[in-house]
């Protein structure tokens, strides 16, 4: 079934430019979704409709078959279910040490005190991050600043995870870590919402494409599809 879906979206920026028209697709639940597509495609706006960072000009988001709302409530509600790393996770990370950084969200929630220890510690194993956990993320390379990402994404269990370029500025075995982590995390169940420049990665990783140009969806389907000669 569907878990997230948009209807007719179209996003202006302040400055006057479209950066999505009309866009409508659909997300399953328990998918791997690729949107590809050059630089200035729209994929990134499109990912911060997700979670309702951005609203629509005009049009409808849809999770779980309901229109988005946009008080803080409904929000606190919807980036607790879909959560989004964003492509240069570098800025995601602020906070003095690793554990810290990835406490940040449920500290943010006001959860207790026990509870939050307890899903750090999991996040932090899940990523492999257990001997890094004091030190400052700044100082961690490429690959692991990306799973210091995602752990204080997955200690809020989201259903959704979404990525912006989540291998960009990464080496190949760094990337195939990452695409194989977000691989098992969809095992488990979680829908997985990634941006990519990188055709071939979209064509062995994803289930379902949506290539994207000019603020428009200009196919969707499986990779075979989308990317067979038209
Ligand atoms: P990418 O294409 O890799 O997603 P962008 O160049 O689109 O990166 O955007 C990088 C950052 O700059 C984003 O935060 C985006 O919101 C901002 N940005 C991009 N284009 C403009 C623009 N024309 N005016 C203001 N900010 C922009
Ligand atoms: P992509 O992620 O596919 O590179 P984006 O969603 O970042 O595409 O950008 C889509 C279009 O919107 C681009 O033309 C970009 O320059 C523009 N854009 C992005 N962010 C901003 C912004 N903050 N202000 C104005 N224009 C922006």
């Amino acid at each position: 079934s569907e878990i997230l879906g948009l209807r007719d979206v179209c996003y202006i920026y302040g400055d006057g430019h479209a950066a999505l028209r009309n866009v409508t697709l659909s997300i399953e639940s328990g998918s791997k979704v690729a949107l590809v597509g050059p630089n200035g495609a729209g994929k990134s706006t499109l990912l911060l409709m997700l979670n309702g960072t951005l609203r629509p000009s005009s049009g409808t988001v849809l999770f779980k078959g309901e229109p988005m709302r946009y008080d803080s409530r409904s929000l606190r509600d919807i980036r607790k279910s879909v959560g989004v790393v964003f492509q240069n996770s570098d800025d995601q990370l602020f906070a003095p040490t690793v554990e810290q950084d990835i406490a940040f969200g449920p500290l943010n929630l006001g959860y207790p005190r026990e509870k939050i220890e307890r899903y750090v510690g999991y996040a932090l194993s899940y990523v492999g991050l257990d001997e890094h956990r004091n030190r400052p993320p700044h100082h961690l390379s490429g690959g692991e600043k990306k799973r210091v990402a995602i752990a204080g994404i997955l200690v809020m269990e989201p259903e959704v995870l979404v990525l912006d370029e989540p291998t960009s500025n990464l080496d190949p075995a760094t990337s195939e870590e990452i695409m194989e982590m977000l691989d098992e995390l969809n095992l488990y169940g979680k829908t997985v919402v990634i941006s990519t420049h990188d055709v071939e990665l979209a064509y062995r990783w994803a289930d379902e494409v949506v290539l994207m140009d000019g603020g428009n969806v200009v196919r969707t389907g499986t990779p075979e599809r989308v990317f067979a000669d038209p």
